[in-house]
């Protein structure tokens, strides 16, 4: 049987002055607008939407780029926010006359270039104003709050507490948390300028960041610091789409990378490059990833995540010969280990020849944050059965649309977004990923609100 929330009435002269159904999203980084444009415009009732961040300000190219001026490592083509117009972001960089500094755009035309996080933000940013414009029947709240805790009843829906202040209410509810709440720390801005700075991250933020500083002159040296030794790759110098072989893919961890390893260098071997089998792979990563036992996943996080992250998140091609050039000269030194503490003047790092301190006028933390499950938020997600944890401790447990296997019957409105699905969805924390999810969480939640109504018309009068 269908569980109504609690506005939908069971007393017929109710159902004429009934609330707007209530949906609240959780966190307003990319993951958190995109669902808001995906359900404004989806879903055909009116509703009420509520939107928590601390963030002051609807700013995506914080929680995009960290920094307006980096690079973002996907090619423009790959950067729609509609799932229906692929080029969407293109179109709106050419109506705008806005490339900026826009890396590779004369080489291989404005879809393959590389731009900003700053642009993509403004993009994002105007694509939901519109959205917002188009839907006077929807009400939108935008608040500070950093949410504390959620639970659920059948008879009152969800509630989303704050700290000490009252809980709110809610149909439906769209964790959109990505990586957690921000420190203010000084990331982004100018620091002094210093000798050595080390940068601790093996990701492309990391690559980003050194690069800046020396292009500054805010570092004469950077230490990068990659706990696996791996850096990301290059994208090829034109964009390949996936290259799909016919033979059947293997359904093990080991045979998949055999298979992977065999196919990129018959692709090098023959001048199509390995990128286009890795886009082939990744488009069968979802199958493969449902076929692996917790055991097998877990073998995958211990020993082969660091190396397919740096195969799918890429640098732009100029950024990749900037940074090897900066190795060879001696600009960057890349070292392999673990930072234990990060002090005022410099980390104490443990490599493969035991710990040492590694002297530096700045650490720069790059590192990526996983979904932190021990927060608050998440501890009372959990302890209600709202949501399980993954057997590989990456995040939630999510269908493909992003709802939570819940355990408790009734719960059926919650939805754990973008990054937070990691250990469901392989790639879930990538732009062209986010966005199907959000709009396919669209749909789903507007087929529910259609199924509800229909149950509550075929409710007899009291
Ligand atoms: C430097 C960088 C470059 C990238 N470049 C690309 C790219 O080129 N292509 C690509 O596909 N992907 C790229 N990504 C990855 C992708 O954009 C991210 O996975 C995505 O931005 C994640 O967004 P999010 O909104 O889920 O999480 P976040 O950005 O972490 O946002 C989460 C928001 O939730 C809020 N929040 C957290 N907890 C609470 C709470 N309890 N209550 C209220 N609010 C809360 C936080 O304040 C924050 O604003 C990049 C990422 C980075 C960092």
């Amino acid at each position: 049987m269908t569980q109504l929330p609690s506005h939908f009435s069971r007393r017929p002269q109710d159902r004429q002055t009934r609330s707007l159904f209530k949906v609240a999203i959780v966190g307003r980084g990319f993951t958190g607008i995109l669902t808001a444009i995906a359900l404004l415009r989806t879903v055909k009732r009116p509703f009420h939407l509520v939107m928590y961040d601390p963030q002051q300000t609807v700013d995506i190219s914080r929680s995009v780029s960290q920094s307006a001026t980096t690079l973002l490592n996907s090619r423009v083509r790959d950067l729609s926010v509609d799932p229906g117009v692929r080029d969407d972001f293109s179109r709106w960089l050419e109506a705008e006359q806005k490339l900026g500094e826009a890396v590779g755009c004369e080489r291989t035309g404005r879809d393959q270039s590389f731009v900003s996080g700053e642009l993509f933000s403004q993009y994002v940013h105007q694509r939901f104003s519109e959205a917002l414009q188009s839907r006077t029947d929807v009400v939108v709240q935008i608040c500070p709050e950093i949410v504390t805790g959620l639970d659920h009843s059948e008879e009152l829906g969800f509630s989303l507490s704050f700290g000490e202040r009252q809980n709110a209410r809610f149909d439906t509810v769209f964790l959109a948390t990505g990586y957690g709440l921000r420190e203010n720390t000084a990331e982004g801005q100018a620091g002094p300028a210093g000798d050595n700075v080390v940068v601790i991250g093996a990701g492309v933020r990391a690559v980003d960041r050194a690069l800046r500083l020396l292009a500054n002159s805010q570092a004469r040296h950077v230490t990068l610091i990659s706990a696996s030794g791996f850096l990301p790759q290059s994208h090829a110098r034109s964009a390949v789409g996936p290259i799909v072989s016919e033979e059947p893919f293997p359904r093990t961890l080991r045979g998949a990378f055999r298979h992977l390893r065999r196919a990129a260098e018959v692709a090098n071997a023959d001048g199509s490059g390995w990128q286009g089998i890795m886009n082939g792979f990744r488009s069968r990563a979802h199958d493969l990833w449902q076929e692996l036992s917790a055991e097998e996943r877990g073998r995958f996080k211990r020993h082969v995540r660091a190396i397919y992250d740096s195969h799918r998140n890429r640098l732009p091609p100029e950024h990749f010969e900037r940074l090897h050039r900066a190795i060879a000269d001696g600009a960057i030194t890349l070292r392999k280990g673990k930072v234990e503490r990060i002090a005022s003047n410099g980390v104490l790092f443990s490599g493969p020849a035991g710990l040492e301190v590694l002297y530096a006028s700045r650490a720069v933390d790059c590192r990526s944050r996983p979904t932190d499950l021990e927060s608050p938020l998440y501890r009372s997600v959990l302890r209600a059965g709202l949501a399980r944890r993954d057997v590989v401790d990456l995040g939630i447990v999510v269908d493909r649309c992003g709802r939570t296997a819940s355990e408790p019957q009734g719960s059926k409105g919650l939805f754990a977004m973008g990054p937070l699905g990691l250990g469901s969805l392989p790639d879930i924390d990538l732009v062209p990923e986010i966005v199907i999810q959000g709009h396919a969480a669209a749909v789903a939640l507007d087929n529910w609100i259609h199924e509800l109504s229909l149950a509550e018309q075929r409710l007899p009068d009291e």
